[in-house]
């Protein structure tokens, strides 16, 4: 245990230490950590919906019906009407054949790409990708490439050296700690062209991205033809908990066989699937929260342009600072929880070394007089 403590001191002294903080209200807007009510720029509840009345309704009608768990395995009795019916509405959703549900975007990285890709094979990551798919592909047991960000001719030289008998690219469609979103219609030209599968992981788009937020994929308007798996997730925008993986009937039984992530592990409780279709009903049809929600994403980089703050170029609810430091950004972190503020400083190895920054996320739920709170606590922050 001492090397454990050893290793925790120098986490410390590093300024890398995380802790929790006691979160007692829904989240929203504002919120209230560790007793103390905070205006909050840190949720991925894009679409202000985890504490809709009607998905909390569709929650509890859930489990009236159903109970509180599912008690089984998806393969042992605990699939139920409405997992399956949410998987329906996910593959009409996204306009797929077929969608499979999971427990969490985690696990279907984890199971998806262990079950396509082992020994023989070849896994392409971005640099940036989330680290789910890391180690997805680490666990897999094929060779792992990483590709330096976004770059396709990186990416063209490594399918060209490496052999494989089966290539997996692996993409997120919004990185997570950076907003930018991959370079899409280019990684299925060069995935097409080296005959390798795409894969692209839509935890940030999905729900925020494309007419009806069916996700980055739907604005490049590219289908499963062109990237065979899609993983999206129902803990973001959809305000829920779960994933889903959607592509051709033949994905969906093989992961049904061999994803152990979806194999042995209890299903998700029933309710939550309820509570999931009712949100998917409010992402399809609020066209007004993707609209509210891009206003308030302009007003806020308009406002940062304005105050010199150095934003990168991203379209998207996450609106990542970058301060260098990490002691840099914890203080500015710690200087707007001063003013009520709640905007956590990410550090390594969460980003890159180097980069640590306060990851600004917005959503439909605010209003412009908080962007405008925001703005107005950053310029007091600085020096
Ligand atoms: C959050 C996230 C995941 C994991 O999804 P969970 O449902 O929270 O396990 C996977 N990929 C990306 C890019 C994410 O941001």
């Amino acid at each position: 245990m001492s090397s454990l403590a050893a290793a925790l001191a120098q986490r410390q002294r590093d300024r890398l230490y995380r802790r929790r903080r006691i979160a007692d209200s829904p989240p929203g807007p504002e919120v209230v950590l560790d007793g103390h009510k905070l205006l909050s720029f840190a949720s991925n509840d894009y679409l202000g919906l985890a504490n809709h009345p009607e998905l909390v309704s569709a929650y509890a009608h859930g489990a009236r019906r159903y109970g509180a768990g599912s008690g089984a395995a998806h393969l042992l009795g605990g699939h139920s009407r409405a997992h399956h019916a949410l998987e329906e509405e996910l593959a009409e959703f996204t306009g797929r054949p077929r969608a499979l549900l999971f427990s969490t975007g985690f696990m279907a990285n984890l199971g998806t790409v262990t079950a396509l890709a082992g020994r023989g094979d070849a896994v392409f990551g971005d640099r940036l990708n989330h680290a789910s798919l890391v180690d997805a592909a680490r666990a897999s047991g094929a060779v792992f490439k990483r590709f330096r960000h976004a770059d396709m001719a990186h990416l063209a030289t490594l399918l060209e050296q490496q052999p494989g008998r089966l290539k997996l690219v692996l993409t997120d469609g919004v990185f997570s700690m950076d907003g930018d979103i991959a370079p899409l219609e280019h990684l299925a030209r060069l995935c097409r062209q080296h005959q390798a599968w795409l894969m692209v992981d839509d935890a940030h788009g999905m729900g925020v991205l494309g007419r009806h937020g069916g996700g980055s994929l739907q604005q490049a308007g590219l289908n499963h033809h062109q990237v065979p798996v899609l993983m999206g997730t129902l803990g973001k925008a959809f305000g829920v908990f779960g994933a889903f993986v959607a592509g051709e009937d033949t994905l969906i039984e093989y992961l049904i066989q061999q994803a152990r992530s979806y194999v042995y592990t209890t299903a998700l409780p029933p309710a939550v699937a309820e509570a999931a279709r009712a949100s998917l009903k409010r992402v399809r049809e609020d066209h007004w929260r993707r609209e509210r929600l891009a206003e308030l994403v302009t007003r806020f980089r308009h406002g940062a342009t304005q105050l010199g703050l150095p934003l990168p170029a991203s379209h998207t609810p996450i609106q990542p600072l970058i301060i260098g430091s990490s002691e840099e950004a914890l203080k500015v972190s710690e200087y707007l929880l001063s003013r009520g503020i709640w905007a956590p400083a990410i550090r390594p190895p969460t980003v890159p070394k180097g980069s640590a920054r306060l990851r600004i996320t917005i959503t439909a739920a605010h209003r412009p007089e908080h962007i405008d709170r925001l703005l107005a606590a950053l310029e007091e922050s600085r020096p």
